[in-house]
C-alpha cells in the first residue's frame, strides 16, 4: 500500500523533497468500517495552503509524515459496513494512498459512468465552486463582460462556459497561446488574452470596451492588477482563489496598493464577496447537478481533463499546478477502474 505524506513544509513552490512515497501494510477494516481502493485521485491549489503550518480557514495543515489529504473516486474492496458493499464506487476523501479505511460518513456512492473522475471535476467541487461563485455571487446579466483567469483550468472553464450560457460577453485569462485559442475555439469565449505576454493591462482594456462587470477572481496578481481599473460601477468580484499568492513567503515588494484598491471598491460601489464552497453543499448541490448534467447532455458545456497516470507521479504533476502546466482538471488515475 503506498502512500505519499508530507516530508517537510514548502518553502515557496514545494519540491518534490517536500513529499515522500511510503509503502504501508493494506489496512484491515474494523466493525463499522470500509476498505477502499483509490482509482482517481483530485489534484487541487487548495492544498498548497494545507501544507503550511496552521492551515486555513476552513480546514487543518496536513500534519508532517502524514498522508496528503485529497478527493478521492475509489472502490469499496472489503466492508464491514451495513450502507456499502464490495465493488460499489464512491466518491470520498481519502487522500495521495493506494488503500484507505473510512467509516462511511465521508463517502457519497457514485453511479458506474463512463468516466466517474468526472465527479472530481465538472460535476464535482470545481464545478460546483464555478457555479455558485458565478450565479449566487456573480450574478451575470445579459449583455455583461464577464472576465475569468485560469479560464481552461477545473473551475475556470466552467465559469466561462456558464456565464456564455447566461448570456454575458466573456473574456478569458490564461497562460500561453494554446491555452487561449482553446478557451475561443471549443469552449466559446469572445476572446482571451495570455497573461505570460507583456502589456496584459493595455490587451484587457482593448478586449473590454464597456469594462468589466464582473470579474470571478482565481488569481490575484498581476490579474488583478489588470482588472481592477476596468470595473464597472456596481461590479461584482466572487473571490474564489488567489493561485498566484499561494506560493508567496512574504508580502510583494513595491508601492502599498491598498489606497487605490479601496477606493475603486468604494467609488465604484463594487461588492467583492470571497466564498468557500464547503459552506454551499446543503442548499445549492442538487440545483448544480441537475443543471451541469442538463447543459452536459445537450452538449452546451465540454470539460476537459488533465490526467496523469500513477500515484508516484502526483508531487510532480501538483507542483506543475501550481506553475500552471496543468490543461484542464486534474486528476491522479492512481488504479484501473
Ligand atoms: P486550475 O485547474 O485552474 O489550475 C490552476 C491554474 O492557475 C494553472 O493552470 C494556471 O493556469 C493558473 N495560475 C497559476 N499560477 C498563476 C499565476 N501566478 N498567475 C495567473 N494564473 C496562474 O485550478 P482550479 O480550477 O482547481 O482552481 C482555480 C482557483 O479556484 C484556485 O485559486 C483555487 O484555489 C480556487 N478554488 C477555490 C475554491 C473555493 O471554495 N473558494 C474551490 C475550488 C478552487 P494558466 O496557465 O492559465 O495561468
Amino acid at each position: 500500500n503506498r502512500r505519499i505524506v508530507l516530508a517537510a513544509r514548502p518553502r515557496g513552490l514545494p519540491t518534490t523533497q517536500d513529499f515522500r512515497l511510503e509503502q504501508a501494510p493494506v489496512p484491515e477494516p474494523a466493525d463499522g468500517q470500509v476498505l477502499l481502493r483509490t482509482l482517481y485521485l483530485s489534484l487541487d491549489p487548495y492544498m498548497r495552503n494545507l501544507m503550511e503550518e496552521g492551515g486555513t480557514s476552513y480546514a487543518p495543515a496536513v500534519p508532517l509524515g502524514e498522508p496528503m489529504v485529497g478527493g478521492t473516486v475509489s472502490r469499496v474492496v472489503a466492508s464491514r459496513h451495513p450502507g456499502f458493499h464490495p465493488g460499489e464506487l464512491v466518491l470520498g476523501n481519502t487522500g495521495w494512498q493506494d488503500h484507505a479505511l473510512s467509516d462511511g460518513s465521508d463517502l457519497t456512492p457514485l453511479a458506474e459512468t463512463a468516466q466517474p473522475s468526472l465527479a472530481l471535476g465538472g460535476l464535482g467541487m470545481p464545478g460546483f465552486t464555478a457555479y455558485v461563485g458565478l450565479l449566487d455571487i456573480g450574478q451575470p446579466r445579459p449583455g455583461d463582460t464577464v472576465v475569468v483567469a485560469a479560464a481552461t483550468g477545473a473551475v475556470g472553464a466552467v465559469v466561462g462556459q456558464i456565464a456564455r450560457l447566461k448570456g454575458a460577453r466573456v473574456v478569458g485569462i490564461a497562460g500561453g497561446a494554446e491555452k487561449c485559442r482553446y478557451a475561443v475555439d471549443e469552449l466559446g469565449f469572445d476572446a482571451c488574452l495570455d497573461h505570460r505576454a507583456p502589456a496584459l493591462g493595455e490587451r484587457l482594456a482593448a478586449a473590454c470596451p464597456d469594462g468589466i462587470d464582473v470579474y470571478f477572481e482565481n488569481v490575484g496578481g498581476a490579474v488583478f492588477d489588470a482588472v481592477l481599473p476596468l470595473l464597472n460601477i456596481g461590479a461584482r468580484v466572487p473571490v474564489c482563489g488567489v493561485i498566484a499568492h499561494y506560493n508567496d513567503q512574504q508580502p510583494p515588494p513595491g508601492p502599498d496598493r491598498r489606497p487605490q484598491l479601496m477606493t475603486t471598491v468604494l467609488q465604484k460601489r463594487i461588492r467583492l464577496q470571497g466564498f468557500v464552497i464547503l459552506d454551499h453543499y446543503g442548499e445549492r448541490f442538487e440545483a448544480f447537478r441537475r443543471d451541469m448534467q442538463a447543459w452536459l447532455d445537450a452538449g452546451q458545456l465540454k470539460l476537459r481533463e488533465d490526467r496523469v497516470d500513477g500515484l508516484e507521479n502526483a508531487a510532480e504533476a501538483f507542483i506543475g499546478l501550481l506553475e500552471g502546466r496543468n490543461f484542464g482538471k486534474l486528476v491522479v488515475r492512481v488504479a484501473d477502474a
